[in-house]
C-alpha cells in the first residue's frame, strides 16, 4: 500500500490531464469505531484506486482500502495543517482531472463541519462529476456512546451545532458566534473544535443568561475504544477538563440532556463525573 507523508512531494501540475476526469467521492468516515461507516461508504473504501484523507480517519477505517491503492494523508488537526485547504482541493481537483476516481475522505460527516462543502463547490466549479456519501457525525457518535441524547422531550426540544474554530488557518481572530442563541435554554448546544476556547466559551454563554449550573460535558474521541468523558456544568467544565487533559478530538455539549448520561452512558472507558461540588472519577 503506498502511503504518502509528504504530501507536498505530489507534483499536481505535473499529472496528465485526461479527457475525461474521475469521479471524486467525498466519503463520510464516521466518528470513529469503523462499524459505523455506511454500507456504501465501505463499499467506496473498498474499489478505492486513490484515497485522499484527513487525520481525524482512523487506521481500522483506513485498513479497508485495497493495499494496491494510493492513501495520502492530507492532514488537518489543529495547529498543524499537513495541506492548506486550498492545496488539498488543488490535489484533489489535479488528481481527478488526470482520469482517476479519487475518494477523498473525511471524518464524520463530509458536509457538517469538514470544509466538504466548499470541496464540493471547487468540484462543481471544475466540472468534476462527484457524489457525496454521508456518514455518522462526531455528536451522533458522541450521544449514543456517551449515553446524552441530544434531544428529549423534558430537556431540549431544539438542537445548535456550533463551532469553536476560528476562521482563518492559524490566525488569531475572535469567536465570534451566536451566543444568544447558544445560550438558549432548553437546548442542547453541541460545540465541535471547541476544546481550546472551552473557558471562553463556557464564560460567554452564562455572560448571556445560561445558567451557570447547567449540565455540561466534553466528550472526547467518541465511539472510540478510549474515549472519555467529562461530566460538570457550565461553570466547572473548563477546570476539569483541564484537570483531566482533555486532548482533541472533543465536543462540547451543553443542556439538561447531560444530566442523562449517569443512567444511559454505556462508555467503552470509564467516565469522569463531576458536579459543581466533585470531581470524584466515577462510572
Ligand atoms: N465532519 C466531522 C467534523 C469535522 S470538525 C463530523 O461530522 O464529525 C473536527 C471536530 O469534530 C473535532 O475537532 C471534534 O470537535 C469533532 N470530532 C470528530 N471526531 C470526534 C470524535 N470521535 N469524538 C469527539 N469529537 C470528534
Amino acid at each position: 500500500m503506498t502511503k504518502i507523508d509528504e504530501p507536498l512531494r505530489f507534483d499536481v501540475a505535473s499529472l496528465l490531464v485526461a479527457a475525461v476526469p474521475g469521479r471524486v467521492t467525498l466519503v463520510g468516515a464516521g466518528p470513529g469505531d469503523p462499524e459505523l461507516l455506511t454500507l456504501k461508504a465501505a463499499r467506496a473504501l473498498r474499489e478505492a484506486q486513490i484515497v485522499l484523507y484527513d487525520h481525524l480517519v482512523g487506521d481500522d477505517v483506513l485498513a479497508l482500502v485495497p493495499a494496491q491503492a494510493q492513501r495520502i494523508c492530507v492532514g488537518k488537526r489543529a495547529g498543524h495543517h499537513t495541506l492548506s485547504q486550498r492545496a488539498i482541493i488543488e490535489l484533489m481537483l489535479g488528481l481527478a482531472r488526470s482520469g482517476r476516481p479519487v475518494v477523498r475522505l473525511k471524518g464524520g460527516d463530509p458536509y457538517i463541519f469538514g470544509r466538504g462543502g466548499e470541496e464540493a463547490q471547487a468540484l462543481a466549479e471544475a466540472g468534476i462529476p462527484f457524489d457525496v456519501i454521508p456518514g455518522i457525525s462526531a455528536a451522533q457518535g458522541a450521544a449514543a456512546a456517551a449515553g446524552i441524547p441530544l434531544t428529549h422531550r423534558d430537556h431540549a426540544c431544539s438542537l445548535v451545532y456550533a463551532t469553536g474554530h476560528l476562521r482563518g488557518e492559524g490566525e488569531p481572530c475572535a469567536l465570534d458566534l451566536d451566543w444568544p442563541l447558544l445560550a438558549r435554554p432548553g437546548q442542547t448546544t453541541v460545540i465541535y473544535m471547541g476544546l481550546a476556547m472551552l473557558p471562553t466559551i463556557c464564560a460567554q454563554l452564562v455572560a448571556h443568561g445560561l445558567s451557570a449550573d447547567t449540565p455540561a460535558a466534553v466528550v472526547e474521541r467518541a465511539t472510540r475504544s478510549d474515549q472519555r468523558t467529562i461530566v460538570g456544568t457550565v461553570q466547572t467544565l473548563p477546570a476539569l477538563a483541564q484537570a483531566h487533559g482533555a486532548k482533541p478530538p472533543a465536543l462540547i455539549v451543553v443542556g439538561s440532556v447531560v444530566t442523562l448520561h449517569r443512567a444511559l452512558g454505556a462508555t467503552p472507558a470509564p467516565a469522569l463525573c463531576a458536579t459543581a461540588a466533585s470531581t470524584a472519577a466515577c462510572k
